[in-house]
């Protein structure tokens, strides 16, 4: 029997991360947008501050997060030696490599040279000996899954990660990791993939993978998730309703799907809005509340640009639990 820490042990709830150890608060912030430098470190420093205090332990960050590539390691490890000097075993903090970060053969995919390197600058921009979380950032059909997840092994082993995962594997090459990490001796802890309400991908069986969906694959091979991208990139939130803010991340040019900004996805979107109303949320509280509502869902990894948005985002956690009803209406609009 494994019972939850103690309620005052965190004031967000805690979810078991799959059959580890680790619990993690259920909402996450992710520096992936919004800790490059065209924004003030004043901003980023009081957004990752407010997370804190308001039980944001958990952050999520990658080699290449900025921009440029790096500039968000760069802030964290600078509130790491400031403000959070005395915290830095309160927090997990998490990084990933696959992403291109530096030019030539070995600065993206998933060889354990790059892996390896990858990880070391990573710690040295944290100002850390170790991270609690190092993920394969993406599947790498061109090098055996072997070299990968014997290079998080050996990331683990050599002290540099408390625990690894691989993000945005499908259900098919989650479950060949897992094969892989088990004759290796190595232990996966989180499985890190996209999911919301306008991208559902992991519920679906994958007949790759003996038509289990990822979720299944996760739950059996003892792996948590983090679902990342739970408002869908701003998307599932009251920003895109009438139109493009002249603020938001689709006008600054940032990373949006172009397809969300369809008629036919806004007036999903709008659909959406009005269930989120019905029961007094706002679209990005409904949004948050519907992806953790699978307790095979450990933490939803969201992006936030103000304290005011994640504030927001943390008070889906007093809404009501979502009726059948209200998730057949979902079912309805579902998009992906
Ligand atoms: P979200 O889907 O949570 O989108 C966040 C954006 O939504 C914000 O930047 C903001 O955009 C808007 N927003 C947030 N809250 C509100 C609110 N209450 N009201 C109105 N708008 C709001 O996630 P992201 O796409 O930012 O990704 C989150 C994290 O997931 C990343 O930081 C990263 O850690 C992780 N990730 C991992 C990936 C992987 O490959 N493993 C890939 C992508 C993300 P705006 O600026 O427009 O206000």
């Amino acid at each position: 029997m494994h019972d939850a820490p103690t309620a005052n042990a965190s004031p967000l709830p805690l979810r078991r991360c799959g059959r580890s150890g680790l619990w993690l608060p259920v909402v996450t912030l992710g520096l992936w947008q919004n800790f490059g430098e065209s924004t003030a470190f004043d901003a980023q420093r009081a957004l990752v501050l407010r997370a804190v205090e308001l039980g944001v332990t958990h952050l999520d960050l990658a080699n290449n997060y900025g921009p440029p590539p790096g500039a968000a390691e760069l802030t964290m490890g600078r509130l790491l030696a400031g403000d959070l000097r005395s915290r830095r075993d309160e927090l997990v903090i998490t990084t990933k490599a696959g992403y291109r970060q530096w030019p030539g053969p070995y600065g993206e995919h998933g060889s354990r040279k790059y892996l390896l390197a990858s990880l070391d600058q990573s710690l040295r921009r944290l100002g850390l000996d170790h991270v609690d979380v190092f993920y394969s950032h993406r599947f790498d059909a061109s090098t055996p899954l072997e070299e990968t997840i014997g290079a998080l092994g050996a990331a683990v082993a050599s002290g540099r990660a408390r625990a690894v995962g691989v993000s945005s594997y499908s259900a098919a090459r989650t479950a060949q990791a897992l094969d892989v990490a088990r004759r290796l001796g190595v232990t996966l802890t989180v499985a890190q993939p996209a999911y919301s309400m306008l991208n559902r991908w992991i519920e679906r069986p994958d007949p790759t993978a003996d038509g289990r969906s990822l979720l299944d694959v996760a739950a059996q091979g003892g792996l948590g998730v983090a679902a990342f991208s739970p408002l869908a990139q701003g998307m599932l939130t009251d920003r895109y309703l009438t139109g493009v803010p002249a603020d938001s991340r689709a006008a600054r040019g940032g990373p949006l799907r172009a397809s969300y900004l369809s008629e036919e996805n806004v007036a999903h979107v709008r659909a959406l809005n009005a269930v989120a109303l019905s029961r007094g949320q706002s679209l990005a509280q409904l949004a948050i509340a519907w992806a953790l509502r699978d307790p095979r869902v450990t933490t939803v990894v969201l992006g936030a640009r103000t304290s005011a948005q994640l504030e927001e985002n943390l008070a889906a956690l007093d809404g009501p639990p979502l009726t059948e009803s209200e998730l057949e209406a979902i079912d309805a609009d579902a998009v992906d």
